[in-house]
């Protein structure tokens, strides 16, 4: 609180301060006056008195000056001292002549200061009691009593005056804590607000002087460096799609309104970060009231946007492929369906000519559907449509695999052996993933072997279950190992060329794999065979 309180400010104890010390060193010299009968007083007493009022008032003055009021009692102590001098002074030296009386106001002022109301009608009560003590002395003196008069209307008026105006400026100054408060608070609020954005967001002046950021900026540029007065181009490096040099300073002098643009980048030691930048100038309401159309500076927002770039390219080139393997099998099957259709117009055509037409067309379509159901898998896994864990009892989930492939593995004259330990315990994961990463490997080592065994192997650890499907087919060479796992890759070995496939099924077991948490392992041999294995946690 400014004044009008028990606490007083800095500023207006300072002033009261040196006035204190200034008004009794005055008083002094104007008794001085009196007694030197350069001034005319009625109630001027005598020497004595005069100094027993005024030295120790000047004492008090200067103590109070040198020493300033901690405690309230001290104040309380000082304002009382200062009315009884300043009581006696007036009764005994100058009387209630008009320039000195008015002093009193500076007694109201301080009072106002220190003890609000109360204080100041303690203040008036005692100066009214001086004037009435002052004229009961004189009250045979009729010029002497209206001169009183005067004097208390005219320090009353000065006083009223004074404390209305202190009183305007006590309730403008608390208006402006008010909303110097509010203020920052609301700066506080969107400080916190933009801190906790993840986009980066610098504010600069016109110059590209940085004013505020964000959080978010520093982790962008990778920084821990203050930014603020620092010029946004020399600690933002953007290129542009050409690879050359952006001056976001020059590009945002020139923009007139909010730009956006996705297609800069920024380097560091060994990674480019793509941003999409968006920047406007500030237009605030100051600069309008100072005339003419001056940006107060800028604001930029900056978003890292390599991962959804890569993933939008990575979607691009996977349609792109898809189209391509979609195409190859839709042609022959279009091809050979189309001649079939000439072959039967002709009679000397044998039926068997037709039927294998007709087979290598089924063959492509068979393909075709195969492909579609590793896209769909494909594409549940993204979207995480079977995320869902349940309850898993190993030993149904194991014998339901090996009872659906048996046939095909007997087709092909294969051994299909289950190697398990006795108990397998329960695991807690998605149902259609587990069964699909081992569709995947059952089938693969079907196709991919001639003859011997297939060997489906569930091994329970202390807490975890490890799946393996073993087989002794053609076996993986080194360099095929590391690209098995990418889309579209199959083998250039002449016997995987023999079989089908899309070279969808590794690359949706990895995703699926990630689903679960899981590592695929690999080991194979060329011509030896190959194990791919995983292993769950089991359900506590
Ligand atoms: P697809 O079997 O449709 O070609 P996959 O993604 O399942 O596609 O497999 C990719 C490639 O990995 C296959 O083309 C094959 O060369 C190789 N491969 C996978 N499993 C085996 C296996 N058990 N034995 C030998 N090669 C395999």
């Amino acid at each position: 609180m400014a004044i009008g309180g028990t606490k007083v400010n800095v500023k207006t104890a300072k002033v009261i301060r040196y006035v204190g010390l200034i008004v009794p060193v005055g008083l002094f010299l104007y008794g001085s006056l009196i007694k030197y009968d350069l001034i005319a007083s009625t109630s001027f007493l005598n020497n004595g008195l005069f100094y027993a009022i005024i030295i120790p008032w000047l004492i008090l003055a200067v103590y109070q000056f040198v020493f300033p009021g901690k405690s309230e009692l001290s104040s309380v102590t000082r304002i009382v001292l200062y009315h009884l001098f300043a009581t006696a002074y007036l009764l005994c030296v100058s009387g209630l002549a008009l320039p000195i009386v008015t002093t009193w106001t500076l007694l109201f002022l301080a009072t106002y200061a220190y003890f609000g109301d109360n204080g100041l009608r303690l203040s008036v009560i005692t100066l009214l009691i001086v004037v009435v003590t002052d004229s009961a002395y004189h009250v045979e003196d009729t010029k002497l009593l209206t001169a009183n008069i005067i004097a208390i209307i005219t320090v009353l008026l000065i006083g009223v005056a004074s404390i209305g105006i202190s009183r305007i400026r006590e309730t403008e100054s608390d208006a402006l804590d008010h909303s110097k408060a509010l203020e920052a608070l609301e700066r506080d609020r969107i400080l916190t607000l933009i801190n906790n954005l993840a986009d980066a967001i610098i504010s600069t002046d016109e110059n590209g002087i940085v004013r505020v950021y964000n959080a978010s900026s520093l982790s962008l540029l990778d920084t821990n460096n203050n930014l603020n007065g620092r010029n946004i181009d020399e600690i933002l490096h953007l290129m542009d799609g050409d690879k050359k040099r952006v001056s976001l300073l020059k590009e945002m002098q020139k923009s007139r309104g909010v730009v956006v643009r996705d297609d800069m980048t920024i380097t560091f030691s060994d990674d480019i970060v793509r941003l999409e930048v968006t920047y406007s100038p500030i237009r605030g309401t100051f600069s309008r009231t100072r005339g003419g159309d001056n940006e107060d500076g800028y604001v930029i927002i900056m978003r890292d946007i390599t991962k959804s770039k890569s993933l939008e390219e990575e979607r691009d080139e996977f349609i792109s492929v898809i189209s391509h393997e979609l195409r190859t099998p839709i042609t022959v099957v279009e091809g050979t369906v189309s001649n079939v259709q000439l072959m039967m117009e002709r009679p000397d055509i044998p039926p068997q000519r037709l039927k294998d037409s007709l087979m290598v067309a089924h063959d492509q379509v068979v393909f075709l559907a195969k492909m579609v159901n590793d896209l769909s898998t494909l594409s549940r896994a993204e979207r995480g449509v079977a995320d869902t864990a349940e309850d898993i009892n190993v030993r149904i989930l194991i014998d339901d695999i090996y009872n659906e492939y048996a046939p095909e593995a007997k087709d092909k004259n294969l051994h299909f052996d289950l190697d398990t330990s006795p108990s397998l315990g329960t695991i807690n994961a998605s149902k259609l993933y587990v069964q699909e990463l081992l569709q995947n490997f059952v089938t693969n080592a079907i196709k991919y072997t001639n003859e011997g065994n297939v060997t489906l192997i569930v091994t329970k650890h202390k807490d975890t279950v490890e799946f393996a499907v073993k087989d002794t087919g053609i076996g993986i060479s080194k360099s095929d190992q590391s690209k098995i796992f990418n889309k579209f890759y199959r083998s250039e070995d002449y016997r995987t060329r023999e079989t089908g496939g899309t070279g969808l099924g590794l690359y949706v077991a990895l995703k699926l794999a990630k689903k679960l948490g899981c590592h695929i392992e690999l080991t194979s041999r060329l011509n030896h065979g190959s194990t791919f294995s995983f292993s769950l946690p089991l359900k506590k």
